[in-house]
C-alpha cells in the first residue's frame, strides 16, 4: 500500500535547506527567471508572478508579456526586462513567440508560463513550443498553460498526432491546479477530487510525469515517483483572485535558485500559506490583497531558512 503524506512543516523545511548563495555571490549565482504570462484583460497576473520571483530570491528576471500591455508592465516593475509578444485575435500570445523567447535558453534558470493568459490554442501550440526550448531547465505550467495535457476546445486545432489522453512531458514539469482546474484537465468531477485530493494528485503527477500541487485550504504535493507531501496553513484570505499568481511567482523565483521541483513547491506552498497568516495578523483576515503577499516573503525566507 502507498505512504500517507507527509506534513509540510517548518520543522521539515529546515531539513531542506534551501541553496544559499555565497556572500560574494552576483545576481547570476541567485538564477535568471522567465516569466511568460499576462495579456490585455489580465496583465496583473504578470505583475504578481514576476514581483514575486523577486520576493522569492531569484536575482534576475525576465518577462514575455502580450505586446499591448508590456510598456506598462515595465512601468510597474522597473527591475525586469520585458519582451512584447505578439498577440492573437483571442488575446492570447502568438504561438511563434516561442522561438523569440527561444534566444534566452541557455541563459535563464527557470521558466514560469501561464498566469493571466488567454486564448488556449495558441497557449497550448506556445508551451509545447517552449518545452522544446527550455527542456533542460525547471519549468512550472500554471493556469492557462496547463491545457497542454488537455486542450479542451478546438482540439482540432492542435497537433493530430498527439493522443491527448496518453500525453506524459517527456521530463517532468511542475503543475500547480486548484481542484477546479485539476477537474477540468482529468475529465473528473470536481466534487471528486475534493473527496480524495491526495488520490487526485497522486495519480495526475503518474499519468503525466509532473510534480503536481493540488491547491487549496490543504494543498496536496504529489511526485511523478508517487511521493507525497500536504500542507496545511495560510488562511480563506487567501482565496483571492491573483493568489496563485503569487504563489507561481514564489515558486518560480525558487526554481532559479537552484532547486528541485518538489523543493520548491513545498518551500513556496509553505511561504505563501506563512505570508497570508502573516497579513491576517497585521490588516485583518480578509482584504488584504494579492499584491501585498509577496513582500512578506524576504523576513519569512530569514525566519524558515
Ligand atoms: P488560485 O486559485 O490559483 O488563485 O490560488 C489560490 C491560492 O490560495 C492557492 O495557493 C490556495 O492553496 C490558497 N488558498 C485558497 N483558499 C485557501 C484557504 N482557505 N486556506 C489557505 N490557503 C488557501
Ligand atoms: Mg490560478
Amino acid at each position: 500500500s502507498r505512504l500517507p503524506a507527509t506534513e509540510l512543516n517548518p520543522a521539515l523545511l529546515r531539513r531542506w535547506p534551501l541553496p544559499q548563495p555565497g556572500f560574494d555571490g552576483d545576481k547570476e549565482t541567485r538564477g535568471h527567471v522567465l516569466v511568460v504570462a499576462g495579456s490585455a484583460e489580465m496583465p496583473g497576473a504578470a505583475l504578481l508572478a514576476a514581483e514575486a520571483a523577486l520576493r522569492a530570491g531569484a536575482g534576475k528576471l525576465t518577462v514575455g508579456t502580450a505586446a499591448s500591455v508590456a510598456p506598462q508592465l515595465g512601468t510597474a516593475l522597473p527591475e525586469a526586462r520585458v519582451i512584447g509578444l505578439g498577440e492573437t485575435a483571442a488575446h492570447g500570445v502568438q504561438a511563434d513567440s516561442a522561438r523569440r523567447l527561444g534566444e534566452l535558453a541557455g541563459k535563464v534558470d527557470a521558466l514560469l508560463v501561464g498566469p493571466g493568459m488567454q486564448d488556449e490554442a495558441s497557449c497550448v501550440e506556445l508551451v509545447h513550443g517552449l518545452l522544446e526550448r527550455f527542456g533542460s531547465i525547471p519549468i512550472l505550467l500554471d493556469a492557462q498553460a496547463m491545457c497542454t495535457v488537455h486542450p479542451r476546445r478546438e482540439p482540432h486545432l492542435l497537433d493530430e498526432a498527439v493522443d491527448w489522453e496518453q500525453f506524459r512531458f517527456p521530463s517532468p514539469v511542475l503543475l500547480t491546479p486548484h481542484a477546479g482546474e485539476l477537474a477540468r484537465l482529468t475529465g473528473k468531477e470536481r466534487a471528486a477530487i475534493e473527496q480524495a485530493p491526495h488520490d487526485a494528485a497522486r495519480a495526475a503527477a503518474e499519468r503525466w510525469n509532473a510534480v503536481v500541487a493540488l491547491k487549496g485550504a490543504t494543498t496536496v504535493l504529489a511526485a511523478p515517483d508517487g511521493s507525497l507531501w500536504q500542507h496545511q496553513g495560510g488562511n480563506a484570505g487567501l482565496a483571492i483572485s491573483g493568489s496563485g499568481d503569487v504563489l507561481a511567482g514564489i515558486i518560480a523565483g525558487l526554481l532559479a535558485r537552484g532547486t528541485t521541483l518538489e523543493q520548491a513547491a513545498a518551500w513556496g506552498v509553505a511561504l505563501h500559506g506563512a505570508a497570508g497568516e502573516q497579513l491576517a495578523l497585521r490588516c485583518g483576515p480578509l482584504g488584504y490583497l494579492a499584491r501585498e503577499i509577496a513582500a512578506e516573503v524576504p523576513a519569512l525566507l530569514r525566519v524558515l531558512a
